[in-house]
């Protein structure tokens, strides 16, 4: 498999720009990240510390999930967090994207068509019936992320793990805003 899979947290606020700071400093109180990777990987994230796995819960038995870079094959998919915060909204989607058109309910196409309204708000256009919603107005199905503030867990597959409670309460209390996430899988 070529692709990467991650999960996204995101602010349900597509338009707010979050601190990282304050963001970061949680991960850390709650030993949810630890030290930042190793320069040479050429990834800016941080590998994942001991409360990892109460912020995230595996729903299978046994989770195999790498946690480490390997020294030997750094090309090897381990997990890892990264902050990312832009001044506009993005809308992120991968090769998983399940979602259809608001208007018609025919499925949107894959990569959906994005375009800007005047007040930069994100608009989706359906080739099957012609009209521009509102990516706000989608049911993304938890394979989309539109926010400028986002938290990407990396090498995580569509459905494999799911943030904790505790965890999305944490992040609202920080930020005030309700934390959503979604599987976005690449390739
Ligand atoms: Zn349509």
């Amino acid at each position: 498999m070529n692709g990467q899979s991650r999960l996204i947290l995101y602010p349900v606020d597509p338009l707010l720009e979050l601190a990282l700071q304050p963001l970061l400093k949680l991960l850390q109180q709650q030993s949810i990240i630890a030290q930042p990777l190793p320069a040479d990987l050429e990834r800016e994230g941080y590998q994942v510390g001991e409360g990892f796995f109460d912020a995230f819960l595996f729903l299978g038995c046994s989770p195999s999930v790498e946690l480490t870079p390997s020294i030997h094959h750094p090309e090897q998919p381990f997990c890892y967090l990264q902050r990312e915060s832009t001044p506009y909204c993005e809308l992120i989607t991968g090769s998983n994207l399940k979602a259809a058109c608001p208007s018609c309910k025919k499925r949107l196409e894959v990569p959906p068509v994005v375009k800007q309204d005047k007040r930069k708000e994100l608009l989706i256009y359906c080739g099957h019936c012609g009209c521009d919603s509102k990516a706000l107005s989608v049911a993304w199905r938890k394979t989309a992320a539109l926010s400028s503030t986002r938290i990407s867990l990396w090498n995580i597959f569509e459905g494999e793990a799911i943030p904790s409670d505790r965890l999305l309460d944490q992040l609202q209390q920080q930020s005030g805003l309700l934390w959503r996430y979604s599987y976005i899988v690449e390739g």
